[in-house]
């Protein structure tokens, strides 16, 4: 999920690494470490914080050496502190890893490496394939490549990796599955990143590794081959990168960059979780809690901003599915009105950086009373995290942009896979049922890549409304809190006043504002609410608004009535959310950036509320 530099070659490994982590500092993180080698052997730096508190923790230390390896760890197992930051290092300090992603295997490898007497320093998922990597190599008297391609056959899950063999210290090795791999090639040096934003400046030719290959460097030459030893032919991208936009992985602001990794960050989410060969739906995390959810009176959902508006969304999930009765509160409402509530009541508090004040105040008062409170947070070992009981991580990756993206999604899919596993276990959901919500849920990345390619299209629409004072926009069912979340887009970073409505509550009072100057955005797919919808366009036109409708793919009524219509593929109603914001959050972007508006830190806004 975050940065992964390594450097062979001629020059000192260092400067470059460091200068490498600070170029992927856009992608956010918490902690940072370096793994050089040099005469006097292996030398490994790391510490929770910046790249900075890494450069002041090293001071003054000889760190020469000409391969080495840097990461910026965004935790997802453990939380971050110096310990669990990488690099990782074997138990008997034959290799040396860093790694993005996740092995989602990690604990039934560690069971076995337990049992052959290893011992862990950290929590995390990578120190396991550390120690998984060195115990192949000792005991089947491997080479480090042969070693780390009998490990990763055995792994389960994502991987970036670098990797340094003390044994072998002319080589740097690399793999790739799921988790993007880049080397870039120069003469007798190569570089290694996460992407190409550390490398562009030494060299523009670029490999990118493709899923389940092994790159092993020297400063002679390099080699790929797969996991089972099959010689890959490399393709040298060349690579023309804006500088301007390094700093952002080539996007222009990182809430563009965020709505682009939707279909990672969302895989990311169900990584491990949702397995679609079986059709079966695991969450650890609240695998010992299951009973009492499965059991509740009643489910409250507490959230702020976007979040709330991802619980709204699981209103409707948990209530069609699970039957169970679903409130959403806002936090600061509900922490202060003396709520009702009992200890068969289960709260659910969705967060993405897990430290919202008002809460983390709702948890504390639902403690109180005795309730389960479970947690959905994307921040690893944020304070949310630790006061709930159990809870699930969003895994969407760091959200620097300070309007929400792809943490609402990731919320959404969150909900999604509870409502679906609490449903099947409280025999609401039939197997097949159950199985097609799974595919469902697996298709939804390549869904959301189908709306990004309509991009140029959505820019334009954007254009045509970017000098409006008001927006209008209206959903139902799924969709409505869509359109409210549709709403806020607009409002936190474009600073144009919007509402958004459920479709049918127009009549009583929004459609009074509807004139010729007033775009309405109106979530109009081919769902249950499909000709109740088009009757409400229709009342909109019947006022001169303008209707940008975003519609099923093929819908040809609506392109008769609508000025605009943005297409989304199909897919299930419960699953729509998750796909026909994707366009609104493009609106919004392109409405702000064209009004000429600071996108990434909107006025007035924090990106973390730790105040009530
Ligand atoms: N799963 C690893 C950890 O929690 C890697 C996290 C990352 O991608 O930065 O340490």
């Amino acid at each position: 999920m975050c940065g992964i530099v390594g450097y062979i070659g001629g020059r000192s490994a260092w400067p470059i690494i460091v200068k490498g982590l600070q170029r992927l500092e856009y992608r956010g993180y918490d902690s940072a470490g370096v793994a050089v080698i040099n005469d006097g052997g292996l030398l490994v730096r790391k510490c929770k914080g910046k790249v900075a508190d890494l450069v002041q923790m090293v001071k003054g230390q000889d760190l020469s050496g000409s391969v080495g390896i840097g990461h910026t760890r965004w935790a997802t197992h453990g939380v971050p502190n110096d310990v669990n930051a990488h690099p990782h290092t074997s138990m008997n300090g034959k290799f040396v890893v860093v790694h993005n992603g996740i092995i989602e295997n990690y604990r039934e490898i560690k069971a076995r490496l337990v049992e052959k007497g290893y011992s862990f320093k950290s929590q995390t998922d990578t120190e396991v394939l550390a120690n998984l990597i060195e115990s192949f190599y000792l005991n089947e008297k491997l080479t480090a490549e042969q070693a780390v391609k009998a490990a990763l056959r055995r792994v389960i899950g994502a991987y970036g990796l670098g990797i340094i063999c003390t044994d072998e210290p002319g080589i740097l090795i690399a793999a790739r599955k799921g988790s993007p791999i880049a080397i870039g090639v120069a003469q007798g040096e190569y570089f290694l990143a996460s992407d190409a934003t550390p490398i562009v400046e030494y060299t523009d030719q670029l490999i990118y590794l493709d899923d389940e290959q092994v790159a092993v460097l020297s400063s002679d030459g390099y080699t790929i081959s797969n996991l089972n030893d099959v010689h890959v032919d490399p393709v040298i991208t060349h690579v023309d990168f804006d500088a301007d936009n390094i700093d952002k992985g080539g996007f222009d602001h990182y809430m563009l960059k965020e709505i682009h990794e939707q279909p990672q960050s969302i895989a990311d989410t169900m990584r491990g979780r949702v397995q679609s060969e079986t059709h079966t739906i695991n969450l650890g995390g609240i695998a010992d809690a299951m009973p009492r959810l499965a059991s509740a009176r009643r489910i409250i959902v507490v959230a702020c901003g976007t979040s709330f508006h991802a619980g709204l969304v699981g209103e409707y999930l948990f209530e069609q599915f699970a039957r169970i009765p679903v409130e959403v509160e806002y936090a600061s409402e509900f922490r202060y009105r003396d709520p009702i509530i009992n200890d068969d009541d289960v709260i659910i508090a969705i967060s993405q950086s897990g430290e919202t004040a008002d809460t983390l105040a709702a948890i504390r008062m639902a403690h109180e009373k005795g309730a389960l409170v479970l947690g959905v947070c994307n921040v690893v070992g944020s304070s949310i995290a630790r006061e709930t009981d159990a809870g699930i991580y969003t895994h969407a990756g760091p959200e620097i942009g300070v309007a929400s993206t792809k943490a609402f999604t990731s919320q959404v899919v969150v909900l999604a896979m509870m409502a679906f596993a609490l449903g099947r276990r409280r025999g609401n959901i039939d197997e097949a049922t159950y199985a097609s919500l799974i595919d469902g849920l697996v298709a939804i990345p390549s869904l959301i890549a189908q709306v990004l390619d309509s991009e140029p299209q959505i820019r334009e629409v954007s254009r045509a409304y970017q000098l409006a004072q008001n927006a209008i926009y209206l959903g139902r069912g799924y969709l409505y809190p869509v359109a409210l979340e549709g709403a806020l887009k607009l409002k936190e970073i474009s600073y144009v006043h919007a509402e958004g409505y459920p479709a049918a509550e127009m009549k009583h009072g929004p459609i009074a504002l509807i004139d010729n100057c007033m775009p309405v955005f109106v979530l109009a797919t081919h769902d249950k609410f499909y000709d109740k919808i088009v009757n409400n366009i229709q009342e909109v036109k019947a006022r001169r608004g303008q209707v940008v409708a975003i519609v099923t793919k093929g819908d040809c009524e609506i392109s008769k009535m609508a000025d605009y219509v943005i297409e989304i593929p199909e897919c299930d109603d419960a699953l729509l959310p998750l796909v026909a914001v994707v366009p609104l959050q493009l609106i919004s972007y392109y409405v702000a950036v064209m009004r000429g508006c600071n996108v990434d830190q909107p006025r007035n806004l924090a990106k973390s509320v730790t105040v009530e």
